[in-house]
């Protein structure tokens, strides 16, 4: 028997109990004459004490040989500690270890495996097995499965059905790059893996499984950023005849299911909603972070018109108040300016306005302004004496951007973006398409299967960039934790649909006439929404990456590099697969 407990169980009524412990080595400590070995398993850490007074001289030097990650097996009787360890849970007691077998021997682990580690990002993830020892990953992990368990429960509760579907699809048109695999059977064709289940989820609608969901890997050939993953897991839902009150009903359900269980966090009342438009207009973007309010001021009719000419020639002006930063130092402010000078913010520069405690203003631009003109920005802006003005100016989409990064970093600075408040709402009426100025047409700004709100409908002849969407998104704390819509489950609004979007007949036929012709037998009302599974419990785990929820994650560089993938395959299975690479 390799063990009768676990590392994680004995307390002090174990005392005088003849157990079993197998482990890995997290630490020995020997004083010579008295030895101790932390041993660590999945549930926690026991101290193994040997002592030259009762020890016999063999173990004690099997003990010695033992060392770091070492697997062992450890008999003996748990002793009450004479120092305890109040900091573990198994700290009042210890093992007097009476048999030691080592299992399996361990090289010398190439970074420690502490909660405060010395391995870096890379090497982390060349041994990710060992990274997984570690408590702050562990805890991740076992966070991702408990959220897992809790998401199956409530929507089993609420008669969703788990169903799964293909991953060697034919592509779904989500708005990334597919991933392909060629096919050997037939030569020259490629599966794509999914961005998402979506086609199929409406299928089983039209099938008539009513309520579905899955927790799905996702997988999307997307430039890198800092919170993507090549492959990621959404929880993926979708109902029949429903409207999008249904919906947001259920969902808000799941989430507040989901705080409660996981995080103890109860809500009164419902999630607040905002519409796109309004999200924009006060915070620059669709997913704002609401823990503060710090809004946008439209500054725009304001200030033009006393030869400043950054404002004069501006498309936009518009600023945020910092509540109580007016006594800024001037090292302060120039990071401020650093800041929305970063070339990924994109600004030229920044204005401020320091409101003085006497009802006087200091400000970068007093050749331009007196302390009149100040006075009546102050006012829009709801300033108070001891508060700071940050504006900015320049074209609207650029400004609202920069400023909105502005808000962020000033949230930051002031402690009101704290990981244990959550502030969840829903941001609805999308518009439906998206101009791309480029390519000269229209792009769905969520998925061509969205269905615009009804009065909209009519837009489709005369203006369809107004068209407004009947989708919605799930935020929390400026984080896009979910989103979905009402789908179209009418063949020819669907056709015209994509039409708008640029498909002859002949193509949207060929792409998705499967959907199309499954409009034709019946389809029901529907709509859905996905989750970011990897994001939502990265929030929950308080964590910045989503890296560190997923077990064997890729690096920044889509990269695995502990099973060093992609990597080439050989001359024979492109041989047998049809393909010639083309040697650059
Ligand atoms: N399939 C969509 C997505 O992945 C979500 C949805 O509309 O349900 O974004």
């Amino acid at each position: 028997m390799y063990r009768t407990n676990n590392c994680g169980e004995l307390r002090i009524e174990h005392v005088g109990r003849e157990i079993v412990l197998s482990g890995w080595v997290q630490k020995i400590r020997d004083k010579g004459f008295m030895m101790w070995i932390d041993l660590r398993d999945r549930y926690g850490i026991t101290q193994l004490i040997f002592d030259e007074t009762y020890t016999p001289k063999e173990l004690m030097e099997k003990a010695r040989g033992c060392g770091r990650e070492f697997v062992i097996k450890a008999t003996g009787t748990v002793v009450e500690r004479s120092s305890k360890n109040p900091n573990i849970p198994t700290g009042d007691i210890e093992i007097k270890v009476t048999e030691l077998e080592i299992l399996n021997k361990s090289e010398v682990p190439p970074f420690t495996i502490e909660d405060e580690t010395d391995g870096g990002d890379e090497l982390r993830m060349k041994y990710r097995y060992l990274d997984l020892r570690r408590n702050p990953v562990k805890k991740g992990i076992l966070l991702r499965h408990k959220m897992a368990q809790e998401v199956r429960k409530y929507l089993d509760g609420q008669g969703f059905v788990e169903v799964e579907t293909p991953v060697l699809i034919k592509s779904t048109p989500e708005g990334a790059r597919d991933f392909v695999v060629p096919s050997r059977v037939h030569p020259g064709e490629f599966y794509a893996l999914p961005q998402s289940p979506q086609t199929f989820k409406q299928l089983l609608m039209v099938a008539g499984y009513d309520r579905y969901f899955q927790i799905v890997k996702c997988f999307r050939d997307e430039d890198l950023r800092a919170d993507r993953q090549p492959e990621f897991t959404q929880i993926d839902c979708e109902m029949a005849f429903v409207e999008r009150e249904d919906i947001l009903n259920t969902f808000e359900g799941l989430a507040k299911h989901m705080f409660k269980t996981i995080k103890n966090v109860e809500f009164q009342g419902d999630f607040p909603r905002m519409s796109y438009q309004k999200a924009m207009e006060l915070y620059g973007s669709d997913k704002p972070d609401i823990r503060f309010d710090m809004h946008f001021n439209d500054l725009t009719e304001t200030v033009k018109g006393k030869n400043f000419p950054v404002f004069d020639s501006a498309e936009f002006i518009a600023g945020i108040c910092a509540k109580g930063c007016g006594e800024y130092t001037r090292k302060q402010l120039d990071e401020l300016v650093l800041f929305v000078q970063k070339p990924q913010i994109g600004s030229k520069g920044l204005v401020y306005v320091k409101c003085n405690e006497d009802g006087t203003f200091k400000s970068t631009v007093d050749k331009f302004y007196n302390n009149d003109d100040l006075k009546i920005w102050a006012q829009k802006m709801n300033a108070a004496p001891g508060d700071l003005l940050l504006v900015l100016a320049g074209t609207k989409k650029q400004t609202t951007s920069a400023l909105c990064e502005l808000r962020l970093e000033m949230g930051e600075r002031l402690g009101l973006r704290d990981k244990n408040k959550f502030c969840p709402l829903w941001v609805v009426d999308f518009p439906l398409l998206e101009w791309d100025e480029e390519s000269k047409r229209f792009f769905a700004m969520h998925h061509p299967f969205t269905s615009p709100v009804k009065e909209d409908i009519g837009l489709f002849e005369t203006n369809p960039g107004d068209i407004r969407a009947n989708a919605y998104d799930f935020v929390v704390n400026g984080v896009e934790v979910g989103g979905g819509s009402i789908r179209i489950h009418d063949e020819k609004l669907q056709s015209t649909m994509f039409k708008t979007l640029g498909f002859t007949p002949e193509e949207a036929q060929a792409q998705f006439g499967f959907l199309l012709n499954a409009f034709k037998y019946g389809a029901p009302p529907h709509g859905g929404i996905a989750f970011g599974f990897d994001r939502w419990t990265a929030m929950f785990a308080g964590n910045d990456t989503i890296r560190d929820v997923i077990a064997f994650p890729k690096n920044n560089a889509a990269k695995d590099v502990m099973i060093d993938s992609p990597a080439t395959i050989s001359n024979e299975q492109l041989k047998e697969l049809s393909i010639k690479i083309d040697q650059k």
